[in-house]
């Protein structure tokens, strides 16, 4: 190889490696004086604070080989959710990911699913907006106005995003796993919609569900879980390449 084609050769790898890297926020959800969602199991007080970091720092880390990423809180800390949007404001994150547990009054409600921000008329999500809506730290309500803004601006991306992401979980997490898939639903979350970035707030399973609760604490499957949603950001920056 000549010279100029080497250089030539190296320039190519070196563009499409920057063309395929974004910037990633990903967000724990809860932490510090929000424990989220709590549940004695054997023994223990499990809380979805701790879930959600444990799950985000696995993600960080598979994300990180190829992309520029950040975390809302990489340790027990409260967080408002007004803080959280603006971090994603302050590194212009291409993409936000916010992750949760889902809980239920009934055991047997089990699965996961991706939600992005779009309005609906389902009551079941709309108790799941309650409890994720909710903070400590006040902004306990914004605008309608301001989401209907923030969804003009993202659903056009966050909707295949979110598609693509919940099919590559279901693949990978129905079959070894046999997690149930409850599918990708649009809801108001507030950190979506004050984050103003195209993105999906993942719910990983069911805090109150037995099976579930032990698959979200088995290491191997946080790996499994989160080598899926890598997976899938490539998958979804190579959907859009084709639609250019
Ligand atoms: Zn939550």
């Amino acid at each position: 190889m000549s010279t100029l084609n080497f250089f030539l050769s190296a320039l190519v790898i070196f563009i499409s490696i920057e063309s395929y890297s974004m910037t990633i926020l990903v967000d724990p959800g809860h932490g510090g004086e929000e424990d989220g969602a709590t549940r004695e199991f054997q023994g223990k007080v499990i809380k979805e604070k701790d879930l959600t970091l444990e799950f985000a720092q696995k993600i960080f880390e598979k994300l990180q080989k190829k992309h520029r990423v950040f975390l809302t809180r990489s340790m027990d800390r409260t967080v408002t959710l007004q803080e959280r949007a603006n971090i994603a404001e302050k590194i212009k994150a291409d993409l936000f990911i916010s992750i949760h547990m889902n809980s239920s009054p009934d055991p047997r409600a089990k699965g996961f699913e991706t939600f992005y921000l779009d309005n609906h008329d389902d009551i079941a999500v709309k108790k799941v907006e309650k409890t994720e809506n909710t903070s400590v730290s006040g902004e306990s309500d914004i605008q309608q106005i301001l989401i209907d803004l923030a969804i003009s601006q993202t659903v056009a991306t966050s909707k295949p995003l979110a598609n693509i992401i919940h099919a590559s979980n279901k693949a990978k997490m129905q079959g070894r796993y046999s997690m149930l898939s409850r599918g990708v639903k649009p809801a108001l979350f507030y950190v979506l919609a004050l984050s103003k970035r195209p993105g999906v707030l993942l719910e990983v399973g069911f805090m109150t569900n037995d099976d579930d609760l032990k698959k979200l604490q088995d290491k191997k499957y946080q790996d499994l879980y989160s080598e899926a949603l890598a997976s899938s950001i490539d998958q979804y920056i190579r959907s859009k390449k084709k639609l250019r």
